[in-house]
């Protein structure tokens, strides 16, 4: 069982854009009471307030392209060591590069701190096209919903938050077909690097959002309602 070595839990999310990484995590750092981490969140948050991180970061992001690894990692392991991760944290998006994820294994040996599992979640090419564009964020908490497959109650609001929604710049058709173009090239290959850890456990993510969520508690040994107890 994944979960039940320490009660400290440091998960990735692995997956294609659209593949269900943000709404999965969502709900598990709800289940389990640790925090989410994501990139993507991160470099919004810090274009937002236009830091200087955001700035650099932008060009980037409009391309569909990653932001590179030095801007990237140092901002991931800063957050990594702030009091709530203490317990764990669920990485969404977070490593999807090679030196990436070296880097956060090096970071998280530094802090005493070791990665239980890395969850890739598999959708078809097809699908994810179809869920990024029909995709509305909330740009209050970041959560994810869809016009047809996950609407919110209220039309153009947020379930949790009440902020309003909106369609992301990158979610635009040609700039999504280069995400997934550099996702296959520069992300997929950490299939292999988690695998040969012992670390990687695929999950269909086509199915239905709450199916999905109950596959993946079920892979990290966490299904009974009990032992959510132990990481409330
Ligand atoms: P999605 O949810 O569609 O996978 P994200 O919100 O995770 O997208 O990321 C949006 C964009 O932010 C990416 O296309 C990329 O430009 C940048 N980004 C996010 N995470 C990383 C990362 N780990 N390394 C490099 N760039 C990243
Ligand atoms: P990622 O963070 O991996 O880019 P998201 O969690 O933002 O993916 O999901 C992408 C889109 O697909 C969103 O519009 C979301 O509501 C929708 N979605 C997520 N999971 C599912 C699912 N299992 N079935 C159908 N639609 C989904
Ligand atoms: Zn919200």
């Amino acid at each position: 069982m994944v979960a039940g070595a320490d009660s400290r839990l440091y998960l990735i999310f692995l997956g294609a854009p659209g593949a269900g990484k943000g709404t999965q995590t969502a709900m598990l750092s709800q289940a389990l009471g640790i925090p989410r981490i994501s990139s993507g969140d991160l470099f919004r948050e810090n274009i937002k307030n236009q830091t200087p991180l955001g700035r650099q970061a932008k060009a980037y992001i409009d391309r569909g392209e990653l932001v590179p690894d030095a801007v990237t990692v140092g901002m991931v392991i800063h957050r990594i060591a702030e009091d709530d991760c203490v317990r764990g944290a669920l990485f969404d998006g977070f490593p999807r590069t090679i030196p990436q994820a070296e880097a956060l294994e090096a970071a998280l040996a530094e802090q005493g701190k070791t990665l239980g599992a890395v969850v890739d979640l598999v959708v078809d090419h097809e699908i994810l096209l179809e869920r990024l564009s029909g995709r509305w964020m909330c740009r209050g908490c970041g959560a994810s919903y869809h016009l047809a497959f996950h609407p919110p109650k209220t039309e153009g609001k947020c379930d949790t938050c009440s902020a309003e929604l909106y369609q992301r710049e990158d979610d635009r058709a040609d700039t999504i077909e280069h995400r997934l173009l550099v996702y296959y090239r520069q992300t997929a290959p950490l299939q292999n690097f988690y695998r040969q850890r012992g670390l990687l456990y695929q999950v269909n993510g086509e199915q239905a959002i709450e199916a999905v969520q109950e596959a993946v508690l079920r892979v990290l040994g966490v299904s009974q309602p009990a032992e959510y107890a132990g990481f409330g």
